[in-house]
């Protein structure tokens, strides 16, 4: 059993111009997620939700100025990118980056050998490797190729979840992995993340522009967030309603207040 829990955050951002002042993104985040548990988070594009996956993967650019993050107790921003990895934190990336030179089957024994602390047994390896994949219908070719070049954008998903389904993090985080997905793609990566969360109870942060994905994966509790911070949370139906009416209501109500 694990817990994500994040108070009052506010993350600033560097901005391409050292003399300018620093921008103010995240306004006071407060966010639980425990095992076996789905939060989705939707809104509008800007409102702050890549900066909330940034902050909590410990991306330089992004700066916690003030609030918490910690993972069972353990204070997450005083660990490196790679001790949240091997805490148990995994980010699936907006855009994932391209690592040339590197095959995938590598890249992968890579990762498991740094979240699990040694490394696999080859033999062993290249099995869970071939099942996972076969989970997802990923050609078997594709275990040679380097990480991400020339990928589709599908399969920069499903390498994703690929990912996630080796390396079995207690905390997912997954930042519009729907985007760009055709209906088959959508469901196959969309199984994987249910899959991930059957087998090891796992808690999935999954943020979302659309409310699509939430009918492959039902989220235990909605969030909507508007100007860095979240306006309004509440089951599976809150979801409905943005699918309806969109997201008019809070954003007004954001302009009202700033
Ligand atoms: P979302 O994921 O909800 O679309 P983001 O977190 O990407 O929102 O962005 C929130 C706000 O922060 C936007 O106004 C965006 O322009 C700004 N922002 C995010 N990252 C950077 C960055 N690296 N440099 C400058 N501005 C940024
Ligand atoms: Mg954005
Ligand atoms: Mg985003």
């Amino acid at each position: 059993m694990s817990t994500l829990e994040i108070r009052d955050l506010h993350v600033s951002v560097a901005t391409d111009d050292p003399a300018a002042p620093r921008k103010e993104i995240l306004r006071g985040v407060d966010l639980t997620v425990r095992s076996g548990e789905t939060h989705a988070i939707m809104g509008p594009n800007g409102s702050g939700k890549s900066t909330l996956s940034y902050a909590i993967a410990g991306h330089p650019k992004y700066e916690v100025t003030s609030g918490t993050i910690t993972l069972d107790g353990e204070d997450v921003l005083a660990m490196t990118v790679d001790e949240r990895a091997r805490a148990g934190l995994f980010l699936a990336m907006q855009y994932p980056v391209e690592v040339p030179g590197v095959s995938m089957t590598n890249f992968l024994r890579t990762a498991a050998t740094a979240t699990r602390g040694e490394a696999p047994k080859l033999r062993l390896w290249v099995k869970e490797v071939k099942s996972a994949m076969a989970d997802l219908d990923i050609d078997a070719a594709f275990g040679e190729r380097s990480v991400n070049e020339g990928f589709s954008g599908g399969e920069k998903k499903r390498h994703e979840i690929l990912q996630l389904s080796l390396l079995k993090p207690k905390i997912a985080i997954l930042d519009e992995t729907d985007s760009g997905l055709d209906v088959d793609a959508l469901r196959i990566v969309s199984e994987g993340v249910n899959r991930y969360k059957a087998d090891n109870d796992g808690g999935v942060l999954l943020i979302t522009h659309y409310t699509r994905i939430l009918q492959h994966i039902t989220p235990d509790h909605v969030h909507v967030f508007s100007g860095g911070r979240i306006v309004e949370s509440g089951g599976a139906e809150l979801a409905d309603e943005l699918e309806k009416n969109g997201y008019v209501r809070f954003t007004d109500a954001d302009k009202a207040e700033a």
